[in-house]
């Protein structure tokens, strides 16, 4: 698997965004939340040898790292689940029996700390709901270890900014759980889009949406991605950051404007959170993009027209059964393979060889960028915003 960075960094056509005031209450909660973010000594994250795997820690075991990382973890060759964070106990007993996880590597919110001294853990893999993120990448990367944290990176920019800073300053690595950037159909739209296959990609349409019924609201996963200060924002945050990831890696460019329009159709259960949301991205090579996201529909697909023809992967975002065609038929590509454990896999040769991830928290800090100026356009009635 190639695993280069696939996107150049255009700081330039980011710096004026900065000036942008962070949304929502995540900024203030990292705040008041996080450790001080200097003065904490952290004992610089090994490498790992060739002939050893390397130990995840799971942090939150919710529907995720339930149903997916930890199976996944089953299915990696180079790492192992060696700990586990969690605030239940109960979760902690089943996780210990089914994957042979000993006491002294189980750790709660408040021991969380003292993983610093366990040599088993190299890797701590957030999956906190996503106002906590930051907090809980800060603290990995400051017990002196190598940190994933799940998608949205954080629910600000400056949070973002916190973090890559934090890992910089710990000499750990950081990645983002974008988990597509190891899936066999969106690598090839990456070459289609990047090299130009077609042509130059002139006009890309790009959605993710689920429904969020009525009776889902109180699930816990449901409960607080409908709370703005624990989700940072609604389905823009949880499922349209794909369709944004989507759109960069197919250009390979940043986007330098954006226009976006919100429809709520039950405030009751979306008052704090954004229900479905179009926008619209300008890319400096001239590609135009049309975005949607969505609580209150299911649309799942990533489509490119270029001058000399047009690709497609639908569905797109999902853990399994990607789909791809273009103008000259299927995308002969394994429709299954484990996301998960490729992208653990990744990160762990990473670690061995000692460098970057593939999505490291530059990119996870983009896509906030955009989603901010996605919601700064929405709160000034749908005017262009230059990112
Ligand atoms: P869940 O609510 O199912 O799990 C989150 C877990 O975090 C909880 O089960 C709990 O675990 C822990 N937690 C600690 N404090 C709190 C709190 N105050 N409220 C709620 N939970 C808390 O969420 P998901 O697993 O669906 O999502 C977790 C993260 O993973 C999100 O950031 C989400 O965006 C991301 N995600 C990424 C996906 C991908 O494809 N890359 C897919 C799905 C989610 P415990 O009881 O162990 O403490």
């Amino acid at each position: 698997m190639d695993d280069a960075p696939f996107l150049a960094p255009d700081a330039s056509t980011r710096r004026q965004f900065l000036k942008t005031l962070s949304r929502g209450m995540g900024g203030a909660a990292l705040a008041a939340s996080a450790p001080p973010l200097v003065g904490r000594a952290a004992a610089p994250a090994e490498t790992v040898p060739d002939e050893e795997t390397v130990g995840v820690a799971l942090v939150g075991l919710g529907n995720y790292a339930t149903g997916q990382l930890g199976p996944a973890l089953q299915e990696t060759t180079t790492c192992e689940l060696r700990g586990l964070v969690t605030g239940t106990p109960a979760k902690a007993e089943a996780w210990k029996k089914k994957y042979g996880v000993p006491d002294e590597n189980v750790y709660d919110y408040d021991t969380f700390d003292r993983i610093a001294d366990n040599d088993d853990i190299d890797v701590i893999y957030v999956v906190l709901p996503n106002s906590m993120h930051a907090e809980y990448t800060i603290r990995a990367a400051e017990a002196g270890k190598h940190v994933i944290c799940e998608k949205p990176m954080a629910t600000s920019v400056r949070e973002c900014k916190a973090m890559i800073a934090a890992c910089e300053r710990a000499g750990v690595k950081l990645s983002i759980g974008y988990r597509l950037h190891f899936e066999p159909h969106h690598q090839r739209v990456m070459t289609l889009g990047q090299d130009e296959v077609f042509g130059p990609v002139t006009v890309m349409q790009n959605g993710f949406g689920f429904r969020i019924s009525e009776d889902a609201t109180d699930q816990p996963h449901i409960e607080w991605r409908l709370d703005e200060e624990m989700a940072g924002g609604g389905a823009l945050m949880d499922v349209g950051i794909y369709a944004i990831q989507g759109a960069r890696y197919v250009t390979g460019e940043e986007p330098v404007a954006v226009t976006a329009h919100e429809y709520k159709t039950r405030p009751e259960i979306f008052d704090e959170v954004d229900e479905t949301i179009f926008f619209q991205l300008e890319f400096p090579g001239g590609t135009v993009v049309d975005g949607s996201t969505s609580y209150n529909g299911s649309f799942n697909r990533l489509y490119a027209t270029a001058t000399d023809g047009w690709f497609e992967v639908s569905p797109s975002y999902g853990y399994g059964g990607v789909q791809g065609r273009t103008h000259e038929g299927p995308m002969d590509l394994p429709r299954d393979v484990n996301q998960q454990a490729r992208q653990m896999d990744a990160f762990a040769e990473c670690i061995r060889q000692d460098r970057p991830s593939r999505v490291t928290g530059e990119e996870g800090l983009r896509d906030l960028e955009v989603i901010e100026a996605i919601y700064a356009s929405i709160e000034a009635g749908g005017r262009r915003v230059e990112i």
